[in-house]
């Protein structure tokens, strides 16, 4: 892990050679002070050397001047060279996560993820900034005035030396509870994120049901128990950096008695003892930022952890190393044998299942929801992999073509349709990055959308989302039909694409789709049966597999599922005539 963690400051090796060439730079300053004390007192004083007191304090002044300057860098560029690192590890996590599957996208939700990029980096970037160089200062720092204290007097440093063990291993004791804790403390704040995700996205049926009560009850109950778990952590915290200043002070104490015992003996002299309690006192300054420093380490490094996590997902469903482009597909689409559960479930969805779609042709599926139809379009273009069987376009294998070579030619409308916070204009060009304002246009006037745009104050530049104007399910389906429009698929889906619509709304579209599925292969699937009538085939799924299939009329004259449901559907209703 330590590896992966260096290998982030590697494009930045100048910056961070630079930072701690600067550091150490100070922490020679800071060394060469007790010295200077020590002489003055020691010789100078004795001698009445005036002279040279001034040329070594000028000296000592010149370079407190400059360490302003270094001062300043370390806090400047040393922070930039932290947050680059940040910006580094932010866009690999992010680009990371655009390359995994829908699967690791059921297994985890938004509110966590966000909170991986935003909290856990935020705590790597600290720790990125202080980390080495914190380590690296108070390394030279310690060692410095060791060296330079067993020099003035050794038996001295013996006595200093037993409470830095003391207090190092007493660090090392505490360093596993103050792990878990640290971990638990993220583990619950990204509980509270995902908390926040899933009730604020939901707000508005919350309110609906009247039940903020009960979001706000929830809400509670996770930002208790982050509460809670940061209470653990203070208090391993507090017990660690007690009991470490607990040692530090009787350090201090300890060798300011023998030391004055040491003067009354006359082994050491009072230029010696001033430089050794200067030399104690920097040294209480490194062996607290060392335990600080250990603090980040294990919150930075517990982040750090996690971030690698999602690292090392490999996405399953990627280019084999043999993978094709198909140029122009034709849109053949079969289904041999297919086979399938969610990994999340483990529960067969489908069980060697086969569909043909001839190019050109539409296949319809209905049945009872939860039978599989929407699994069944997210195999087509490889959002899961099937455990058994094969999915082919024109007669290859999917697996043995380029991701994005066969999405690129998949459209797909749905029932509950995305935008993008953003204009009209970007959410319709989503369908086909680049395409220009005229080609946006022509495909929305196809969609029945291009009149009430350009109503719209501010045109295609409208924004559309949360912030931007309100749609209805109606003309956000529309914005969904342009898009593929745009992008001008071979093989489109449709997803009980007018479902979630009113009647007026749905025969209004239902026309753009007609002319969106003209010489495309087409699988749809809807409720309403009048809306699939003119398919080529039709299959009516049930739990067990597919129970009946052919074309309308032919399954209007079985007296089977199909014709039950066409007429319970109908009955009591007039049915739709409009074509
Ligand atoms: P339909 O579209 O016919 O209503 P689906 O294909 O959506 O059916 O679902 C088929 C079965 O698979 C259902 O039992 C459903 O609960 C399950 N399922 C659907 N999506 C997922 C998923 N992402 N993870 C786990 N199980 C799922
Ligand atoms: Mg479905």
């Amino acid at each position: 892990m330590l590896k992966k963690f260096v290998q982030y400051y590697k494009p930045h090796k100048f910056l961070f050679g630079m930072d701690l060439l600067v550091a150490f730079s100070m922490a020679g300053i800071d060394l060469i002070f007790p010295m200077f004390s020590r002489s003055i007192v020691n010789d100078l004083i004795p001698n009445g050397d005036v002279r040279r007191i001034v040329i070594f304090s000028s000296i000592i002044l010149l370079l407190y001047f400059l360490k302003i300057g270094f001062n300043y860098f370390v806090g400047f560029w040393g922070h930039i060279l932290g947050s680059r690192i940040e910006f580094d590890m932010h866009n690999d996590l992010f680009s990371h996560m655009q390359k995994l599957e829908f699967s690791f996208f059921d297994n985890n939700k938004t509110g966590q993820l966000m909170n991986r990029l935003t909290g856990d980096l935020n705590e790597v970037t600290e720790l990125a900034h202080h980390g080495p160089e914190d380590l690296f200062v108070s390394s030279v720092m310690l060692i410095g005035s060791f060296i330079l204290l067993f020099q003035i007097n050794w038996m001295l440093t013996l006595i200093v030396f037993f409470f830095v063990f003391l207090t190092i291993f007493f660090s090392i004791r505490m360093r596993r509870s103050m792990t878990r804790t640290f971990r638990n403390v993220r583990s619950k704040q990204a509980d509270i994120n995902a908390q926040l995700e899933s009730s604020l996205s939901g707000i508005r049926l919350s309110k609906t049901f009247a039940n903020e009560p009960y979001e706000i009850e929830k809400f509670y109950v996770a930002n208790d128990a982050h509460l809670s778990s940061k209470r653990d952590s203070f208090k391993a915290i507090a017990v660690y950096t007690s009991g470490n200043n607990f040692f530090i002070d009787m350090m201090t104490l300890s060798s300011m008695v023998a030391g004055g015992l040491f003067v009354l003996k006359g082994l050491i002299n009072y230029g010696d003892l001033l430089a050794f309690t200067l030399y104690i006192s920097f040294f209480t300054k490194p062996i607290r930022s060392l335990i600080q420093l250990t603090q980040q380490l294990q919150s930075g490094m517990a982040g750090f952890e996690r971030f690698l996590e999602v690292m090392a997902i490999e996405p399953t469903i990627k280019d084999a190393d043999h993978a094709k482009p198909i140029e122009a597909m034709k849109g053949n689409i079969e289904l041999r044998d297919v086979s399938f559960k969610y990994e999340s479930t483990g529960e067969w969805v489908l069980k060697d299942f086969s569909l043909e779609i001839p190019k050109g042709k539409t296949v319809a599926l209905v049945g009872p929801s939860g039978v599989g139809k929407t699994t069944i379009t997210q195999l087509i273009p490889r959002f899961y992999d099937v455990a058994s069987g094969q999915v082919l376009i024109d007669g290859h294998d999917i697996k043995d073509l380029t991701l994005t070579s066969l999405r690129s030619q998949i459209g797909i409308v749905q029932q509950d349709v995305f935008l993008f916070y953003g204009t009209i204009r970007d959410n319709i060009a989503y369908g086909r990055p680049g395409a220009t304002d005229s080609e946006i246009m022509d495909a929305a006037r196809k969609a029945n959308i291009h009149n009430f745009i350009i109503g719209l104050e501010d045109g295609y530049g409208s924004m559309v989302g949360e912030r931007g104007v309100k749609l209805s399910g109606g003309q956000k389906q529309r914005i969904a039909i342009a898009r593929v429009f745009l992008k001008n698929p071979p093989i489109l889906i449709l997803d009980e694409a007018t479902s979630a619509l009113d009647n007026e709304n749905e025969l209004a579209i239902q026309n753009s789709i007609e002319i969106l599925a003209k010489n495309r292969t087409t699988l749809i699937i809807a409720h309403r049966l009048s809306t699939i009538k003119n398919a080529d085939e039709i299959l009516v799924m049930t739990e067990t597999g597919i129970a009946e299939r052919g074309s309308h009329d032919r399954l209007l004259e079985r007296d089977g599922l199909y014709n039950r449901l066409y007429h319970a559907q109908f009955k009591g209703y007039i049915p739709d005539t409009s074509k």
